[in-house]
């Protein structure tokens, strides 16, 4: 009892500062890691140290003496397996993306002009049938799937998106990236969905939509060349056959916060 109040006694602020700035960077690091292999390598960290534990605990003398050896290896052989991770960790902390992403830098004007071209580009695409996916980067950081595309990092609009899905052009097949208002990358190769339950009339470009969305924060729009709907997965749920506002209603509600979203619907009535 005496030993709490002793450390309640001498919790300053300082330490509540130290604590809350200790938090937020597990909290970046944990997003940084999502929808890549990192994460079934902490699952693996996990349970490998509460066995530890566990076997400390209980005196099982031997294993615990293993998962010892396993643990001291481990530290040696992270690093050199997970060498492409953990330099793009490394990369995206030197190019300020560790805060930038954490204070939700991408300007709502960025945003909105993203939603607006991206919306009138699928319209376009459905009215064509012509296939199209389109990922829209959020918090998680989608580098993994930009770097199996090829570089474009041009500003967005809608005829760029168009023509990215002309068939039998170099780049239609695959997916293109959207970081705030630029196309990255065009042609990306994304996970598919391992869901058994979905509809056995979506082919993969519907499930690389619900894979990428399964594996991180980003909204994917596809519009199929079959039916020439639109969709919109998140989260690994797609929403099938959109109109265009509630396409655009959607895509403003998940991509700019809150505070800024009635007035870009105001300037968007205005613009109409
Ligand atoms: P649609 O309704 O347009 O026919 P679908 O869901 O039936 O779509 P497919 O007909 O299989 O899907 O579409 C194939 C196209 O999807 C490919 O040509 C390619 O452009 C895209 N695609 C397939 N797999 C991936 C993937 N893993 N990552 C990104 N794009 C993919
Ligand atoms: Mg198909």
């Amino acid at each position: 009892m005496e030993s709490w109040m002793n450390v309640i006694r001498h919790f300053t602020i300082l330490n509540l500062i130290d604590i809350l700035i200790v938090t937020f960077v597990l909290y970046r690091l944990l997003l940084l890691i999502r929808g890549t292999r990192a994460v079934q390598l902490l699952k693996g960290v996990i349970v490998i140290l509460t066995a530890t534990a566990i076997s400390s605990v209980l005196h099982l003398d031997e294993l615990n003496w293993l998962l010892n050896k396993i643990i001291t290896i481990g530290l040696f052989a992270i690093p050199v397996v997970f060498q492409p991770e953990l330099r793009r960790a490394l990369e995206q902390l030197g190019r300020g993306g560790f805060f930038s992403l954490a204070f939700g830098n991408a300007n709502t004007e960025d945003l909105h002009q993203t939603i607006v071209e991206v919306v009138k580009a699928s319209q376009v695409l459905a009215k064509m049938k012509i296939g199209a996916l389109i990922i829209i980067e959020r918090s998680t950081g989608l580098t993994e799937y930009i770097e199996t595309g090829t570089l474009i990092e041009g500003i967005i609009s809608s005829e760029l998106l168009i023509n990215t899905f002309i068939p039998n052009t170099p780049l239609h097949d695959g997916a293109v990236i959207v970081r705030r208002n630029r196309v990255v990358s065009a042609g990306c190769f994304l996970p598919l969905t391992e869901n058994r339950n979905l509809d056995k009339k979506l082919g993969t470009r519907h499930r690389a939509a619900l894979g990428v969305t399964e594996q991180s924060d980003c909204v994917a729009v596809v519009v199929s060349e079959e039916t020439g709907r639109v969709s919109l997965a998140v989260d690994g749920v797609l929403n099938v056959g959109l109109e265009e506002n509630t396409l655009y209603e959607m895509l403003q509600s998940l991509l700019v916060p809150k505070r800024s979203g009635r007035l870009h619907f105001l300037n968007r009535k205005a613009e109409s």
